[in-house]
């Protein structure tokens, strides 16, 4: 619920929300095009939710100058940097619209699939999510990479997550309010969506290149990224681990046999170098074997602690900077 100018409370068709990890270059553009394009599907009723992810540039700046200036930007302000997927989160929770855009604030995906998505969700879809047919502005690295990770997820999940998605989404209130209610820290928002389930439609686009500034997925939270993926959606590499133990458990046999064999008829086993290949072997798949038990459990650990999965240092509207958001 929003209040209107005269203080009466009114639904707000539509919330726009987006994480910015320092943006502060493309933040004005982005606001602007954004504003266009909500102003053209909800009229007046809108808001757009511009999270700071514990920026170090001036981004916070910038998102405290839109909301003096333009009354449906809403500010947040996290304490510290929480990563995308929390940063998203945390604008999730703030929201109040009847439905919920979730954009990236550096202008790849466009903000004027808008018209498109709520045309298509005014046919009955829950979601309504963007699959990029063309991307522009990506390293070959880039590349190479999300395309593996898309396949590599595909093939260890049980549930259906579609082929490059990001987490460009329209979605119905409904859909967002069981998605908060879903508990787990390592969150990877895009595959939770698709376990929840509904009518969820894709919309072809081409992802742009960036507007302003560079990536801020470095190689490091992209590793992470695909681990928390991976293990929040599957324990197929648990199992990769016992299969992994069971073949050389066969191996450790096939060896024992031989060596004992060759005892019996008095050969002397010279063959240093072949032992110490099939030791470093065995130790490489129990490190293994042991690192992926370790990403699960270390989870387990974490989700137990039960603590926040964000902090909001505080939030701007207009010219009012609050601790805590009013709902
Ligand atoms: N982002 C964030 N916190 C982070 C990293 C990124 O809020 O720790 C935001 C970033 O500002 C952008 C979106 O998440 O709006 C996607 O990040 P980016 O564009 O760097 O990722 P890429 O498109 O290169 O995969
Ligand atoms: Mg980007």
């Amino acid at each position: 619920m929003g209040k209107s100018v005269d203080g009466a409370d009114v639904k707000t068709k539509l919330s726009i929300v987006a994480p910015c990890y320092n943006e502060a270059e493309g933040l004005g553009e982005f606001c602007r095009r954004a504003k266009a394009a909500a102003e053209a599907a909800a009229g007046q009723s809108f808001e757009i939710i511009l999270v700071d992810d514990g920026s170090s540039d001036g981004t916070w700046g910038v998102i405290s100058g839109l909301a003096a200036d333009i009354p449906q930007v809403l500010g947040v302000k996290l304490l510290r940097n929480h990563g995308h997927q929390l940063a998203a989160t945390s604008g999730l929770a703030v929201a109040r619209g009847e439905r919920v855009l979730l954009i990236d604030a550096d202008l790849q995906d466009p903000p004027e699939l808008l018209a498109e998505m709520m045309a298509i969700m005014d046919q009955g879809a829950d979601v309504v999510y963007g699959q990029r047919s063309e991307r522009k502005g990506e390293t070959k690295f880039k590349l190479i990479t999300a395309s593996v990770f898309y396949r590599l997820l595909t093939r260890l999940t049980s549930i259906s997550i579609p082929q490059d998605t990001g987490d460009f989404r329209l979605m119905k209130a409904r859909i967002v309010h069981i998605l908060l209610n879903m508990p787990e820290r390592h969150r990877f928002i895009r595959g939770m969506v698709s376990w929840i389930g509904g009518k969820q439609v894709a919309l072809q686009y081409t992802r742009d290149a960036r507007y302003a500034g560079s990536t801020k997925y470095p190689l490091k939270k992209m590793i992470r990224f695909a681990i928390d993926a991976i293990t929040s959606f599957s324990i197929i590499p648990l199992r990769v681990s016992a299969w992994m133990g069971l073949i050389s458990a066969v191996f450790a046999v096939g060896l024992l046999i031989y060596t004992l064999v060759q005892w019996f008829e008095g050969n002397v086993i010279t063959g240093w170098s072949s032992i110490m290949a099939a030791v470093s072997a065995l130790s490489a798949i129990q490190l293994i074997a042991l690192g992926t038990l370790g990403e699960y459990v270390g989870r387990l650990v974490q989700e137990h602690k039960r603590r926040p999965m964000f902090l909001i240092d505080c939030v701007v509207q207009g010219e009012v900077t609050s601790e805590l958001p009013d709902d």
